[in-house]
């Protein structure tokens, strides 16, 4: 592979040399089926899918029975949808849902509720995130109608960072009795958080996004006060206490589980590495006159995402040795806007300059200064 240097952790992570190391055994001599419950083979594996259950739960302050484990954070967040709606379809089948969602969700949301829209007879509204990418709570409060079911919104936008007011969200919907998922893919291993402080009722996320392997994820249901009670997506032999069959990704669970370890241990040092990074770009930007403009909400947002929209009339993008991300999709000739680009107003000719750098545990200064070069070269302006 020619050498890159990496700035797309959003999209995601390597694995972390630790939980690789706590893996590779549930590949090779400790490959049994967590649900064989007859032999050691199967006793192995299940302690070690409970062992990584512990260790989630502890990192985010909840208890181990809350997790349920999945493929990913697509996965949950359908799961999560489709779940609740069968239950409360079931329950009442004429009784009216109103969900309540942003139009800068991830597509695992905003496609499903889609399809309950059109095919369950969901009524949805999309709020229109501000230029800033979040959500306000007066917005949420305004929203709120009398049979209004659920709130989900993203803990932090995958292009943008912006983080949404999940604790402000979190008290309205427990006063009010209203269901709250939030998709925290892109907020647990960037941010310090915990579910004690923030109580959210559901909640999705992934283990690549945080130096574990690629598919594995969790939805966490909150046991208590309320008991959230969902139906399965899935039906088989009934693993994860009958909500979600399939044989278990023992090796993935490990890895989850010891990713998880890390970022509780090590999260806070993260996040201060991480705003010191970015500081340092900007910084060398604004120092070498680089006209730029930070989207989203630079006070409210991860400090691993930095999406940029380049002011410089005559800049180019092809940046040969830099893997990043841009916020628009190309199709042919046509330069189309990513729907989260969109929603905070971006123009179609504006996409071509905005580019998404996301980083991470091993990112350097150095990466940086070598990014920061490649830029003013480009805008011809060598410092
Ligand atoms: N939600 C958000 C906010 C994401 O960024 C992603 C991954 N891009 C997903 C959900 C989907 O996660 P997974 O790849 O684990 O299915």
């Amino acid at each position: 592979m020619q050498k890159s240097i990496y700035l797309d952790y959003s999209a995601t992570t390597p694995v972390d040399e630790k939980v690789f190391t706590a893996m590779q055994p549930y590949f090779l001599e400790r490959f049994g089926n967590s649900a064989s419950q007859l032999h050691p083979y199967g006793w192995e594996a299940e302690s070690a899918v409970e062992k990584a259950r512990k260790q989630i739960a502890s990192a985010l302050e909840i208890l181990p029975k809350e997790i349920y484990f999945t493929s990913g954070a697509t996965e949950s967040n359908n799961w999560a949808i489709q779940g609740l709606i069968e239950a409360w379809q079931e329950e009442a089948p004429q009784a009216s849902i109103h969900i309540i969602s942003s139009n800068a969700e991830h597509n695992s949301i905003l496609r499903v509720l889609e399809y309950a829209q059109k095919n369950r007879h969901v009524e949805v509204d999309f709020l229109p995130v501000g230029t800033d990418g979040r959500v306000s709570t007066e917005q949420v409060l305004q929203a709120i109608k009398p049979h209004t079911k659920l709130i989900s919104l993203m803990w932090a936008n995958n292009e943008l960072g912006s983080l949404n007011p999940i604790q402000e969200i979190s008290k309205i919907t427990r006063e009010k009795k209203i269901y709250f998922h939030t998709d925290a893919t892109q907020a647990i291993g960037k941010i310090p958080l915990s579910l004690k402080e923030t109580p959210v009722d559901l909640l999705s996320f992934s283990a690549h996004k945080l130096y574990g392997p690629k598919g594995v994820g969790a939805l966490y249901l909150r046991s208590q006060n309320p008991t959230v009670q969902i139906r399965p997506l899935l039906y088989g032999g009934g693993q994860e206490r009958g909500l979600r069959s399939g044989t278990l990704n023992v090796p993935g669970i490990v890895g989850f589980g010891q990713a998880m370890d890390l970022v509780k241990n090590q999260i806070v040092e993260e996040f201060k590495k991480a705003l010191q990074l970015r500081q340092t770009l900007l910084k060398i930007w604004t120092e070498a006159e680089i006209r730029f403009r930070v989207n989203g909400a630079i006070n409210h947002s991860v400090p691993q995402i930095l999406n940029i929209t380049f002011l410089e009339p005559e800049g180019s993008f092809q940046l040969p040795g830099i893997s990043f991300s841009k916020g628009s999709a190309c199709h042919s000739e046509k330069q189309e806007l990513s729907h989260v680009l969109r929603a905070i107003g971006l123009h179609s000719l504006e996409a071509e300059k905005t580019l998404r750098f996301s980083f991470g545990r091993m990112t350097t200064t150095e990466e940086l200064k070598t990014l920061s070069e490649m830029l003013f070269s480009r805008f011809k302006k060598i410092k």
